[in-house]
């Protein structure tokens, strides 16, 4: 295959010259952050008082993890490391799990940003002669604005289309030869699935590949969607926290998230001991980001569960591979005393072909015990008037689950397209339960 680099040089640099790279952005990161009232406070309890108290990268461990729960201590500004008049703008998460944090970027962190994603995009094969549809929500979510300067500075034609409103995407498509995309998975299935109601032929249209990224998706809905859609997806991570995305990405392998490690120290926990797993085993990911001067996050707990992929790429980038993000360790469910993620569903599911584009997992109580009710949608062409053939999938889906979680779900079949669908991040969970007090 041939691999286009868009900084060739950091992109393939040896192990060696990376680590001394990050250390000495280590050292710049602490240095910030001691302007911080946050980490000027919670460094000195580590007896860290300058750069020069970190001498290795082992010294990293000297550092104590930030949570989602400091960053919103902090709110609004115990973070900010620069004069205010520095800052250019900012943005925030988009609060899946709670009340959203804030990020600060100066002039140089939105051009260092904007590079991390033009690499990524370049990576993938994009090049000035491509025309980008940015399908995500622009504001305050990072993922809009920084695909967008992203793409802008491979020199594609933006569109910036944003989310939702199907049949003007579909529009703009056409007009102007759309051949790039960047959406979350769950809307790239639905544009799908709006594509055949509309009798929008695929072939009318010059699409090539597609971004997708900002929730988990399993293998299976990835090459859904490529089947489906006759395209290469790439997978995309990031989180406001690290600026957004251009944290992770996939090469064209499309095997495992390059992780830029010159501007991030990525780690991996056991998030019950906190203490690092070994290659290939899965955990929490714990970020340090490296490029950023306005507000500097140090071994940041990102939730999110993935490991790392051992061995090299063939691609030649030396930067290492992150496994698909299976969730957040919060995403976590507990049904009847078992513990259940919702990828696994997904999984379960999504490798099925007479499952639709869509699904739904809810959860009730029925007297002492939990009551899972799994929704999916059927493709139409496996949705039929008559019951007999559908309650035999419906007995092969609910098989096929109870094999994969151990639990005995209720399962209900949709008609495809009729599940909701959201703009932003997919919601999947609907939790009914009552709540403990
Ligand atoms: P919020 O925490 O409010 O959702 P963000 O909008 O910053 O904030 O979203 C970042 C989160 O989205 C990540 O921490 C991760 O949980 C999820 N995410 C982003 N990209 C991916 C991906 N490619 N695969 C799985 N999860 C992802
Ligand atoms: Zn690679």
């Amino acid at each position: 295959m041939n691999h286009q680099y868009w900084n060739e040089k950091i992109e393939k640099m040896p192990r060696k010259e990376l680590e001394v790279w990050q250390l000495e952005r280590l050292k710049d990161a602490v240095g910030v952050s001691l302007r911080t009232p946050f980490y000027k406070n919670r460094l000195s309890q580590a007896g860290i008082k300058s750069p020069g108290d970190i001498k290795t990268l082992e010294d990293l461990k000297r550092i104590p993890f930030t949570t989602k729960h400091d960053l919103r201590d902090g709110f609004p500004y115990g973070f900010l490391a620069v004069p205010k008049e520095e800052v250019i703008r900012l943005h925030a998460s988009s609060g899946t799990t709670g009340a959203p944090t804030t990020i600060y970027f100066s002039r140089d962190d939105i051009s260092r940003w904007t590079s991390f994603v033009a690499r990524c995009i370049y990576g993938t094969g994009c090049t000035k002669a491509d025309v980008f549809q940015n399908m995500i929500t622009y504001g305050l979510f990072t993922g809009g604005l920084g695909f967008h300067s992203g793409g802008e500075e491979v020199g594609m034609m933006v569109i910036p289309s944003g989310a939702g409103n199907t049949t003007r995407q579909f529009r703009l498509m056409r007009d102007f030869g759309t051949t790039v995309l960047h959406a979350t998975p769950s809307f790239l299935l639905h544009v799908e699935s709006k594509m055949r109601e509309e009798g929008v032929s695929r072939d009318s249209l010059r699409l090539k590949r597609a971004f997708a990224g900002a929730e988990p998706y399993s293998e299976d809905t990835r090459r859904r969607i490529e089947q489906l859609l006759h395209i290469d997806v790439y997978n995309s991570y990031g989180l406001s926290e690290m600026n957004g995305p251009g944290v992770a990405f996939e090469c064209q392998e499309k095997n495992g998230l390059h992780i830029w490690e010159d501007g991030y120290i990525a780690e991996i926990i056991n998030p019950e001991t906190l203490q690092p797993v070994a290659d290939g085993e899965r955990g929490e990911l714990v970020l340090t980001i490296l490029c950023r001067e306005a507000t500097p996050i140090l071994r940041y707990r990102t939730r999110d569960l993935t490991g790392f992929m051992p061995g090299p790429c063939p691609c030649g980038r030396t930067h290492r591979r992150l496994y698909r993000i299976t969730g957040r360790s919060d995403d976590m469910l507990i049904i009847n005393g078992v513990n259940v993620f919702p990828s696994q569903i997904e999984e379960a599911i999504m490798a099925m072909k007479e499952v639709g584009n869509n699904y739904l997992i809810e959860l009730e109580k029925d007297g002492v015990l939990d009551r899972l009710t799994v929704k999916t949608e059927v493709t139409p062409e496996s949705f039929m008037d008559d019951t007999r053939p559908l309650n035999a999938l419906k007995e092969k889906i609910r098989r096929i689950l109870q094999a994969s979680i151990t639990i005995n779900p209720r399962v209900e079949l949709h008609e495809s397209g009729s599940l909701p669908v959201t703009e932003g991040k997919a919601v999947r969970v609907k939790d009914l339960r009552p709540k403990d007090i």
